[in-house]
């Protein structure tokens, strides 16, 4: 299938500095590099991620790691929340991270919004599903003009979002595969800029592997802060095992808006695909 010629406005809402870079960085590069317009919401201010560093520097450190990670995969708009790591839903109750949201959604106009999936089982981490609920439920409801009624008496306007697309974590989520076989690159590059969450990831490999039994010693002696290589091999080893699904050497996969009831009407028209 060609891809669309219309140029799409792409918004990604996340919990954490890094979860566009592991979820989804290969496909918002693919659509960045066709052109479309990618903007990106961080929710949180990545306070409690580290082992090492305290509170005040990770929050320094979260700037500087989040415009890099950006200007490596193309995203233009970023849109910091600042509420403090692991504790949205104390900070922000649903129904107002919900208006946040969807006021962005009003301002910035996307045409689709990436985020965690809302209804996926097995996710641990509360301000995922913090985050996964407000944007599922803003991204649904924004061109609904009773909701929030008080951002259009401020002028803005009722918005439709045309797709959702969700971070898949399980296999049998996914009914959208995005090859990224030409931007796996750049989605390691990304996640590499996140040097502070790149030795967390190491260090915490390394607790698994301790509590595991198993034996490796050059990962159980490596130094954290040398993680360029551990986060290269876990990053193409999860893409290469998501693309033999798909027929593709490194993909990443969604559950994305199915579209069925409308492709049912559109009698035998096909989707035009964006990447
Ligand atoms: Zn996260």
């Amino acid at each position: 299938m060609s891809p669309s010629d219309r140029k799409k406005r792409v918004l990604v809402f996340e919990a954490h500095g890094d979860d566009m870079e592991f979820t989804c960085g290969g496909t918002i590069a693919k659509f960045a590099d066709r052109g479309h317009e990618v903007g990106l919401v961080v929710a949180t201010d990545n306070d409690k991620g580290s082992f090492e560093l305290s509170a005040d520097d990770l929050r320094a450190a979260r700037d500087r790691e989040i415009r890099g990670g950006a200007r490596v995969l193309g995203v233009g708009n970023i849109v910091c929340l600042g509420y403090s790591d692991g504790d949205l839903r104390e900070q922000a109750p649903p129904d107002v991270l919900r208006g946040q949201f969807m006021r962005i959604i009003r301002e910035l106009k996307p045409d689709i919004v990436f985020t965690w999936d809302p209804f996926t089982p097995y996710e641990g981490h509360p301000d995922h599903r913090a985050v996964a609920m407000a944007a599922n439920e803003a991204a649904s409801f924004a061109h609904f003009p009773l909701y929030h009624p008080e951002q259009l008496k401020e002028g803005l306007e009722p918005h439709h979002v045309g797709e959702q697309w969700y971070f898949a974590k399980a296999p049998r989520d996914v009914n959208k595969y995005v090859d990224i076989t030409g931007y796996i690159d750049k989605k390691v590059e990304a996640l590499l800029q996140h040097e502070g969450q790149m030795a967390l990831t190491v260090r915490d490999i390394q607790y698994e592997l301790e509590a595991s039994g198993l034996d490796v010693p050059w990962l159980a002696q490596l130094d954290p802060h040398d993680f360029r290589e551990v986060i290269d091999r876990q990053i193409r080893g999860v893409a290469a095992a998501v693309g033999r699904g798909a027929g593709f050497e490194y993909a990443e996969g969604f559950r994305r808006t199915s579209f069925a009831a409308i492709l049912r009407l559109a009698e035998g028209q096909e989707l035009q695909e964006d990447v």
